[in-house]
C-alpha cells in the first residue's frame, strides 16, 4: 500500500510535510504489528489545491481531504481494516474520504502532461521509469531527427505557452540550419498572476520536462540546453536540479545519452521578471544582459540564444513530448479539436468552489471547467466573468461560456487562452477595478523600452484611476480604446501588444460598468 501525500506548494503551505511525518510516525509506531506494508510517498500537486493537504491511498484509490497530522491514526487504521471508513470533511466533522474517480474534479479530467504528477515521487528516477518514463526517449534514440519531428508534427502539438505555434514546425525549422552549436531552451518563467501550471509540472514531474528537452535536442541537433526557471519557484528549481543530477548519474544526460553517441548538457538559469517570459527577453537574460525584448527581425530558430539556432518551448509543451514519442503522434492527435490537439493544463482560481490544477482535452468548454469540474461559483452566487490568459488575456462573460477552449476560439472575442491561467469572478467583482489591477501590474512589469507600451500603459493607468476614484469624464472610455488599439499595433513585443486586452475586453463586454462609474460622479 502506498500513501500519497500531496506535497505541491499549496499543500505544503497547508502543512503537508507535517501530515507526511505524522503518517510515517504512525506507521513506525505500529512496527511489527502492522498488517500491511505501508510506504508514505511525497508527490507533486494532486490538483484540488483548496482541499489540501490531500492524502490518497493506493491502489485502493481513496482520497482524504484537508488532512491534519492528528488524522494520521484514523487513516492508518482504515488501511488496517478498521471499521472507521466513513469520514466527512475536516471543516465540518473531520476528514472526508471517497474514491478519486467519483469526484468530478478528477473524473472529468484527462491527464497527459500531469499523468504522473500527484502519483509518483518526483525525486525518484526509479518511480518515473516504472511509470513509463524515458520510454519516449528510448524510442527517439532509434529514430532519425526527421522521424522524431514527423511524429511531433503528426501529434499536432502547438506551443502551450500561449502563442500556439506548431511545435513540429518550429523544430523542423531549427533542424534545417547547418550551424553549430544549437540550443534548446525551456521557458519555465511562468509569471501570470494566478498561474501555477508550469511550476506544478516542474515540481511534480521534473523528469518529463527533461525527457522532452532531450528528445527536442536530438531532433534539432543541440548539445546544450537551458531551463530558465522563475526565481520564485524554489521547489521547482530544486526538483529539476535533482532530476538533472540523477539523469547525469544514470547516463541519461551527458556524453552518451542512454549509451548512444548523442550528447546533451542541461543547466538551470534563474529567471528574473514577468517580461522575461517573452522569448527574446528571456534569451537576453540567459546571455547575462538586461532582460528586455529585442526586435524580432530574425526568428530565434535561426538566430536565438547567442545568435545561434534555438528552440524555445514552454514547460507544458516539452512535458507533452515523452507521451507523444512513446505512444505515437496519432494517438495524441485523437484528443482535442481539429485546430487545437491534445490537452491543456489550467490553473483555475478565484470565486470557484474547487480551485486547482486541471488538465482537460482541448475543446472542453469554459462552462464544463467552471461548473462541472470547478463545482460552480462559491456560495452559488451568479457568475460574472472569467479572466483567461493572464494579465495579457481578456475577460470573458457568461454568454461565451459554451465556447470550446482552444488556441483560436477565444482570440475571435479579443481574449486568449494564453498559458492556462484562469481567474473566475462572481457578481461582486467590479470589472473596471479588475482592468485597473491588471494595467497596474503591467505598468510595473513593462520594461519601458518602447514608447507605445511604456506611455500607453501609464496613460491607461491614469485614466482608470480617474474613473475608479470618481473623476472619470465623458470620452474616457473612447480614449482607453484608442490607446489600446495603438498599443496593439505599435508595441515592440507581445507584452505591449496584448497588454490592453483586459481593458478592451472589459469595455467590450462590460461597457455599462465604465459608464456607471463615470455617470455616478458626473
Ligand atoms: Fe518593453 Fe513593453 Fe516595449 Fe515589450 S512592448 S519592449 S515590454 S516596453
Amino acid at each position: 500500500e502506498r500513501i500519497l501525500v500531496c506535497c505541491g506548494t499549496g499543500c505544503i503551505a497547508n502543512g503537508a510535510y507535517e501530515v507526511a511525518r505524522a503518517l510515517e510516525e504512525q506507521i513506525a509506531a505500529q512496527g511489527a504489528n502492522a498488517q500491511v506494508d505501508l510506504k508514505v510517498c511525497r508527490t507533486g500537486c494532486s490538483g484540488e489545491c483548496e482541499q489540501g493537504p490531500l492524502v490518497r491511498l493506493m491502489p485502493r484509490d481513496t482520497m482524504y481531504y484537508k488532512v491534519k497530522p492528528a488524522d494520521a491514526p484514523v487513516i492508518i487504521a482504515s488501511l488496517e481494516g478498521d471499521p472507521v471508513t466513513k469520514l466527512l470533511y475536516r471543516d465540518e466533522q473531520g476528514v472526508r474520504h471517497e474514491h478519486q474517480a467519483d469526484n468530478p474534479f478528477y473524473g472529468l479530467q484527462h491527464k497527459v502532461v500531469l499523468k504522473d504528477v500527484g502519483i509518483i515521487d518526483p525525486l525518484s528516477l526509479k518511480e518515473y521509469k516504472a511509470a513509463g518514463g524515458y520510454e519516449g526517449l528510448a524510442r527517439a534514440l532509434t529514430m532519425t531527427p526527421d522521424e522524431i519531428i514527423d511524429e511531433v508534427e503528426k501529434s499536432g502539438l502547438r506551443g502551450k505557452g500561449g502563442a500556439g505555434f506548431p511545435a513540429g514546425r518550429k523544430w523542423r525549422s531549427a533542424a534545417s540550419y547547418d550551424v553549430w552549436p544549437k540550443y534548446i531552451v525551456c521557458n519555465g518563467d511562468e509569471g501570470d498572476p494566478g498561474a501555477f501550471m508550469d511550476g506544478s509540472t516542474m515540481e511534480g514531474s521534473p523528469h518529463a520536462v527533461i525527457e522532452g528537452m532531450i528528445i527536442g535536442a536530438l531532433a534539432i541537433g543541440a548539445e546544450t540546453g537551458v531551463l530558465y526557471i522563475r526565481d520564485e519557484y524554489a521547489l521547482a528549481r530544486e526538483h529539476i536540479q535533482r532530476a538533472i543530477d540523477d539523469a547525469y548519474a544514470a547516463g541519461i544526460l551527458g556524453e552518451h545519452i542512454m549509451g548512444s553517441d548523442h550528447k546533451l548538457d542541461l543547466s538551470i538559469v534563474r529567471g528574473g521578471a514577468f517580461v522575461c517570459g517573452e522569448s527574446t527577453a528571456l534569451m537576453n537574460s540567459i546571455e547575462g544582459k538586461v532582460g528586455e525584448p529585442r526586435p524580432k527581425y530574425i526568428r530565434s530558430v535561426q538566430s536565438g540564444l547567442f545568435e545561434k539556432p534555438t528552440v524555445l518551448n514552454n514547460v507544458e509543451t516539452l512535458a507533452s513530448i515523452p507521451t507523444i514519442l512513446a505512444h505515437g503522434g496519432e494517438e495524441y492527435a485523437k484528443l482535442g479539436t481539429e485546430k487545437s490537439k491534445g490537452t491543456k493544463v489550467f490553473a483555475m482560481v478565484g470565486k470557484v468552489k474547487h480551485t486547482g490544477l486541471v488538465e482537460v482535452p482541448m475543446g472542453t468548454t469554459l462552462r464544463t471547467l467552471i461548473y462541472d469540474i470547478g463545482g460552480g461559483i462559491i456560495k452559488d452566487r451568479p457568475f460574472k466573468a472569467i479572466q483567461t490568459g493572464g494579465p495579457s488575456g481578456g475577460c470573458i462573460p457568461e454568454s461565451l461560456l459554451d465556447l470550446p477552449v482552444g488556441f483560436d476560439t477565444l482570440v475571435e472575442y479579443g481574449a486568449m487562452m494564453g498559458s492556462g491561467g484562469m481567474i473566475v469572478m462572481d457578481d461582486c467583482s467590479c470589472m473596471v477595478e479588475v482592468a485597473r489591477y491588471y494595467i497596474d501590474f503591467l505598468c510595473e512589469e513593462s520594461c519601458g523600452k518602447c514608447t507605445p507600451c511604456r506611455e500607453g500603459l501609464r496613460q491607461m493607468r491614469y485614466i482608470l484611476n480617474e474613473i475608479c476614484e470618481g473623476r472619470g469624464k465623458e470620452g474616457d472610455v473612447e480614449l482607453l480604446e484608442e490607446i489600446g488599439h495603438m498599443m496593439q499595433v505599435a508595441s515592440l513585443c507581445a507584452l505591449g501588444r496584448t497588454a490592453p486586452n483586459p481593458v478592451l475586453t472589459t469595455i467590450k463586454f462590460f461597457r455599462e460598468e465604465y459608464e456607471e462609474h463615470i455617470g455616478e460622479h458626473r
